[in-house]
């Protein structure tokens, strides 16, 4: 008997994001997964485990360790997950140097080895992370692109749906520019029910929904003591891997590589997009406010600012 051949998911890094993203994949049968980590054993204790709690779901995906890069080869999707997580009290500005390196490091490997895969980067920071992957395989802005805005997103969503009393699936939102707590949450873009928040939330339930979104991540870091969050970053990454491969055409708030849109060149920001087989479909760029576009100017001012610090 032949298994079925299904598409590859490559995940570099299989600490808890990588780990969370690869048992998703598995679980639904997306991909055959293949796990890369410094710490090959790491990788191996995973990649086995989440393959036998694979089997327990009947699921077709094949979990495997690599045991070298050329592994990369044929993915469909690479994701990066590789680095150090942020530890109580650290910023994300902080993770530039280590992770920027690992990033650089990295992105030979794919640029040499997945050299047809769609990119997904989502080590911290985010935003710095997807520009140094873009700029270091050369790929078009097209496959390489960033993963925070499910993340900021459901955040939000989580907390606006407490706020009004009703359900996520209730809350549409925007968060734009970058992954740090200076996100710009397009209040204009907020939708609960079919109201504009505006209306159907006061001012200050609308201001506490902001701050509650802005430091989710760290209120996670200072529980946890030895960590970030993983669930809801893992499974971002699942939900985009799966745009792509299924090609669905669907629209994510996603790190991009802008050349115009809002005005902005040279610089890596969340904007909302279409994702599909061959990347970034489509970008949208969204109507927002005055006070929304300085907020997102200002993110690029700061962008700017973290692309001196590599050097
Ligand atoms: P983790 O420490 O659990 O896992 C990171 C893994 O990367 C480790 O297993 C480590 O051995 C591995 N690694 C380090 N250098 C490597 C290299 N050169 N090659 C291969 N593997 C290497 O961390 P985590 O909680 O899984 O977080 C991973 C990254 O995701 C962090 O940078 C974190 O800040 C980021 N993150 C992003 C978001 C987002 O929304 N984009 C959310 C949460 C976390």
């Amino acid at each position: 008997m032949v298994a079925e051949k299904l598409p590859k998911i490559s995940i570099i890094g299989a600490g808890n994001v990588g780990s969370s993203c690869a048992f998703l994949a598995a679980l639904n049968s997306l991909a055959d997964v293949f796990l890369f980590d410094k710490f090959q054993d790491l990788a191996q204790a995973k990649a086995l485990d989440i393959g036998q709690a694979a089997a327990a779901f009947n699921s077709k995906s094949k979990v495997v360790a690599a045991s070298s890069m050329d592994e990369l080869k044929n993915s469909n999707v690479v994701i990066i997950t590789a680095g150090i997580a942020r530890k109580p009290g650290m910023s994300r500005a902080e993770l530039v140097k280590t992770n920027g390196k690992i990033a650089q490091e990295i992105s030979a490997d794919i640029k040499k080895f997945a050299t047809d895969s769609i990119v997904l980067a989502v080590s911290n920071p985010l935003d710095l992370i997807t520009w140094i992957v873009l700029k270091e395989t050369g790929f078009d802005r097209k496959r390489v692109f960033g993963m925070a805005g499910i993340v900021d997103n459901s955040r939000l969503r989580y907390f606006a749906a407490q706020k009004a009393n009703t359900d996520v699936n209730d809350i549409q939102s925007h968060v734009l520019g970058l992954h740090a707590d200076k996100m710009v949450i397009a209040e204009e873009q907020m939708v609960v029910g079919n109201e504009p928040a505006k209306k159907a939330l006061s001012a200050e339930q609308i201001d506490q929904i902001k701050d509650s979104t802005r430091g989710a991540g760290a209120q996670i870091v200072s529980l946890l003591k030895n960590g970030s969050a993983f669930y809801l970053p893992g499974s971002g990454a699942y939900l985009m891997a799966k745009a792509i491969i299924e090609d669905t055409g669907q629209a994510f708030d996603t790190s991009v590589f802008l050349e115009g849109e809002y005005g902005f060149s040279d610089v890596c920001l969340g904007v909302s997009a279409r994702i599909g087989r061959d990347g970034i479909k489509e970008i949208i760029e969204l109507s927002i406010t005055k006070e929304s576009y300085v907020e997102l100017r200002e993110n690029e001012r700061q962008f700017k600012e973290q692309i001196k610090l590599l050097s």
